[in-house]
């Protein structure tokens, strides 16, 4: 008798399905229509952050305790999923920021008052959350980070400065990566820096190719004093907490690019349908039915590998190689999808008021941010002995 066929991995459960039409339903109908609007001025509105709040989706993983929903990680990876359809990547930025990448380390480390003082009130949405790493001089060498926590009584005095930092203008505390001791990683440190501290102040907003409704910040800190009890974790043992940390944001940029490669896709078999030249629809051109065939079976397989990931991930499994496999091939995959969907829309594709132009625009981000396709390549290769 052969061996029975295992059970087929579904990850999601009808109750995912249903917190999924809810995210769709908000981001198709409250979101979407105002996409471009935000991206031309350049910020979505504030209070979106407590609309998000409200509709607890900035707590999903978060403990109840805190304000959040407890619930398990394919939960996160519907709500990124739907978060595409806002077609605003500036919100999907400014809200994972939020509720995936600046708090789940308050979460896991904080004391009782740093999560009463910063995390409740980040779920709910009343104060916006930034995660500051990078440095003007230090991206993907996050060892080499020099702003400094200098202790003096019972206080931190932090100098330096951040660059790139996302929700960075309107932020009204930072979970902030700081030296406190020795060169290198062993002197890094976490700590929730509230921005009304005397002595900080938001360089400049950036201008960017894309992602144009998220504010991106350089941050300033002169002279700010906080109290040391704002530590997050162990003192100089920041790098390690970071990296850890690292494992949800660049996650959930897999699962967002994968949703918006299969979106952009959507969007161009619509289109390829509907136009017609030399007498039949352009997608009917064996050309282009080859070429989306090809891309949606590479999507098809980039989801996959994205699931195994966050289904280690879910379980709490050491997964830093399939998330850094996940991150690389989702995000470099997204760039070729917006090239063909962008050259299938033909002129259309080039005019901004077209979802796929915005989408390609959005998606150069995916394999910069949150560390680089280049560096989860020396992290593979590290991973499997290389
Ligand atoms: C829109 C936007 C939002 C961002 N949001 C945040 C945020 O909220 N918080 C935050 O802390 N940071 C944020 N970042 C910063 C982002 O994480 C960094 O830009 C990224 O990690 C790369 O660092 P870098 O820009 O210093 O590039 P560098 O480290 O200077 O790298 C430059 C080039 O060299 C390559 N390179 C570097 N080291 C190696 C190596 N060992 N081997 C091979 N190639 C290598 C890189 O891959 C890259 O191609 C954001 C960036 C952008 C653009």
């Amino acid at each position: 008798m052969p061996e029975p066929l295992p059970v087929a991995f579904e990850p999601f459960s009808e109750e995912h399905q249903a917190f999924r039409r809810t995210v769709r339903d908000f981001c198709e109908k409250e979101l979407a229509p105002h996409a471009r609007e935000w991206d031309e001025k350049g910020e979505f509105p504030r209070e979106l952050f407590r609309r998000f709040g409200d509709m607890g989706f900035l707590g999903i993983r978060h403990d109840p305790a805190w304000g959040g929903s407890g619930l398990d990680y394919w939960y996160v990876v519907a709500y990124a999923e739907e978060l595409v359809r806002s077609r605003n990547a500036g919100v999907g930025t400014g809200m994972l920021v939020q509720g995936e990448m600046a708090t789940p380390i308050i979460g896991d480390l904080g004391t009782d008052e740093q999560k009463r003082e910063f995390l409740a009130p980040a779920l709910r949405g009343e104060k916006v959350a930034a995660l500051a790493i990078s440095e003007p001089d230090a991206g993907s060498d996050v060892a080499a980070i020099r702003t400094t926590a200098r202790a003096d009584g019972d206080d931190l005095v932090v100098n330096g400065s951040k660059m790139w930092i996302s929700n960075g203008t309107r932020a009204d505390f930072v979970t902030l990566a700081v030296r406190t001791g020795e060169e290198g990683y062993g002197g890094i440190s976490l700590v929730t820096f509230p921005t009304d501290a005397k002595g900080f102040s938001v360089g400049k907003k950036l201008e960017k190719v894309g992602n144009l409704s998220s504010d991106t910040a350089v941050l300033y800190f002169d002279d700010c004093r906080i109290p040391r009890r704002y530590l997050l974790g162990e003192e100089n043992q920041g790098f390690f907490h970071i990296l850890t940390g690292f494992q949800g944001e660049r996650l959930v940029a897999a699962v967002t690019a994968v949703a918006a490669s299969q979106l952009m896709l959507e969007d161009t078999m619509r289109y390829g349908q509907a136009r017609k030249a030399f007498g039949r629809p352009v997608a009917s051109f064996q050309v282009w039915r080859h070429r989306l065939a090809e891309l949606l079976s590479r999507v098809e397989a980039a989801r996959w590998l994205t699931y195994r990931a966050a289904d280690l991930f879910n379980r709490k499994q050491v997964a830093v190689k399939e998330i850094s496999m996940a991150k690389l091939v989702a995000c470099d995959l997204a760039q070729d999808v917006a090239y063909d969907c962008m050259q299938l829309h033909g002129g259309m594709g080039y005019v901004t008021e077209t979802d796929v132009a915005r989408a390609w625009r959005d998606v150069r981000l995916l394999p910069i941010a949150g560390g680089t396709s280049e560096i989860m390549k020396e992290i593979i290769s590290k991973a499997v002995g290389l």
